[in-house]
């Protein structure tokens, strides 16, 4: 396991399997969100690391690509056998970096794991095609190759699951990486780095160049040759910029971006599942998911009984460090994702809203904000079209389904949705009416490594995990021959 405490002053870019300073010097500090506090330094790197960790990239390429599929899967067995054992350390490393609960990062790296093992089972399963033309004059011969050289940007939200979320697809299909972490949380992503290295992974096969500045360093990227894939996770206004800067040099993109998630009760649903549910869906990793419901539909004859209920729910969960015991929310990631909930959730409140519970800052250091719950919202109120990443649940009662689907369906993004009913077919029916990517029908966890990730809309391009996963890390190359 990397030695956080005795690295974290001089943490390093890892470049080519060498541990190196930014080219000019630079560093940015890393704080802990629970107290404002710093907690170290890392190398903050900018357009010459970047295009050096191409260059290493881009020499691992050819090794890595002919490394028996079996080989590659089998390094990330490994990589997955050493995250489950070594669950305790990374977790704490997380709730350092990223303030979440203790639970709340151990449950985030048995997804990260998963990922690595779901990956290596996928490598030994890269299919193809022989067929015959219509026309019978040839013979159709499809492979798979690796698309190449790629780059990973990551957010800070979910600092390990993100990472092995893109490199283990990458690295099954005979990709090499270079990682870009988020300036927030990058400890976690070198020690996934370093777990990853220890599993087998050769040097220059994973490069990471964490950065606070990166917008030119990865316009540069994108314009080298070399790189040939571009995986981002964040938020949709940067998603536009890079798909602007990859469109320069036709970089295959995937995308997944932010999220407006409708959480939609029908009056027939289990009421205590449905507030268990909507705890969840907003309050896990303090609302700073691009799953987490967003806004809550609720049919008029339960709406007064289910609002009450999820602010009585909500307003006793503790607030806190994530290392003490039983604590439930931890801080946002800066002051100002606190302040930008605060102006969202006054800005309603100016319009109308009624707060039923919390609705400020805490009064407290960190970055702590008091988990909410808004009443008497309308259809159109502004808050319901922005995603609020934070511990805020607007509800807004609604009589006639389909007279609110327009509005459900009205916004920019369309990553997933949550319906609970107690009538299946009603569930599927509604489900199939949303423009989203993805719906929970009677469940609150939808991510699963087994299963496509992704949205519609402006929440993104293709799919993470699943099949689809290790689809968007490879190239078909069709053969036309005859014999
Ligand atoms: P968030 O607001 O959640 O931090 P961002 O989209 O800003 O979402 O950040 C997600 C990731 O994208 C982070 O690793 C961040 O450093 C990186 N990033 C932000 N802006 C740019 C940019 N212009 N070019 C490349 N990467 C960027």
């Amino acid at each position: 396991m990397l030695d956080v405490d005795s690295n974290r002053q001089t943490m390093r870019l890892r470049i080519g399997g060498a541990w190196t300073a930014a080219a000019d010097g630079a560093e940015t500090e890393v704080v802990d969100p629970a107290t404002g506090e710093p907690i170290g330094t890392v190398a903050n790197a900018d357009v010459a690391d970047g295009l050096q960790a191409v260059a290493a990239a881009a020499e691992a390429q050819p090794g890595w690509a002919a490394t028996a599929p079996r080989e590659r899967g089998e390094v990330l067995r490994r990589a997955y056998e050493l995250l489950v054992t070594e669950r305790d350390a990374f977790a704490d490393l997380i709730v350092r970096e990223n303030g979440k609960p203790l639970a709340e990062a151990r449950g985030e790296l048995g997804q990260a794991a998963e990922f690595l093992r779901w990956f290596s089972e996928e490598a030994v399963r890269i299919d193809g095609q022989l067929s015959v033309s219509p026309g019978g004059d040839k013979r159709i011969l499809v492979s798979h190759k690796p698309v190449g050289v790629s780059l990973c940007i990551t957010p800070w939200n979910f600092p390990a699951a993100m990472i092995t979320r893109k490199l283990a697809p990458a690295l099954a299909a005979g990709c090499t990486t270079i990682l870009k972490p988020a300036p927030e949380t990058p400890f976690t992503a070198f020690a996934i780095v370093e777990l990853l290295e220890r599993a087998g992974i050769p040097d220059g096969v994973i490069n990471v160049v964490p950065s606070d500045r990166p917008a030119a360093m990865v316009t540069e990227m994108l314009a080298h040759p070399a790189v040939r894939k571009l995986s981002f996770t964040g938020s949709t206004e940067t998603g536009r910029a890079l798909l602007a800067a990859s469109a320069q040099h036709v970089i295959n993109p995937s995308m997944e971006l932010g999220g407006n998630a409708p959480f939609i009760l029908f009056e027939d649903a289990d009421l205590d599942a449905a507030v268990d549910a909507a705890v969840i869906t907003k309050m896990r990793n303090n609302g700073q998911s691009c799953t987490a419901a967003n806004r809550f539909y609720v049919a008029e004859q339960v709406a007064e009984e289910f609002t009450a209920r999820l602010a009585q729910a909500v307003s006793t969960m503790p607030l806190g460090s994530g290392f003490e015991d039983g604590v439930q929310l931890g801080p946002l990631i800066t002051t100002a994702a606190r302040d930008k909930v605060g102006s969202l959730t006054q800005a309603a409140v100016d319009t109308g809203a009624a707060v039923r519970t919390g609705g400020s800052a805490a009064d407290r250091p960190g970055y702590f904000f008091l988990p909410t719950v808004l009443g008497g919202l309308a259809v159109d109120d502004d808050i319901l079209g922005q995603e609020i990443f934070g511990p805020v649940a607007p509800v807004v009662p609604f009589g006639d389904f389909d007279e609110v689907l327009p509005a459900i369906n009205g916004v920019e993004h369309g990553l997933v949705a949550y319906v609970y009913t107690g009538d299946l077919a009603r569930g599927l029916r509604v489900s199939e009416s949303l423009e989203t990517g993805m719906v929970g029908l009677n469940q609150a966890l939808v991510a699963e490594p087994a299963a496509p990730f992704g949205g519609v809309k402006q929440s993104g391009l293709g799919r993470e995990g699943g099949h689809h996963g290790i689809q968007e890390f490879l190239e078909p190359l069709y053969i036309a021959t005859n014999w």
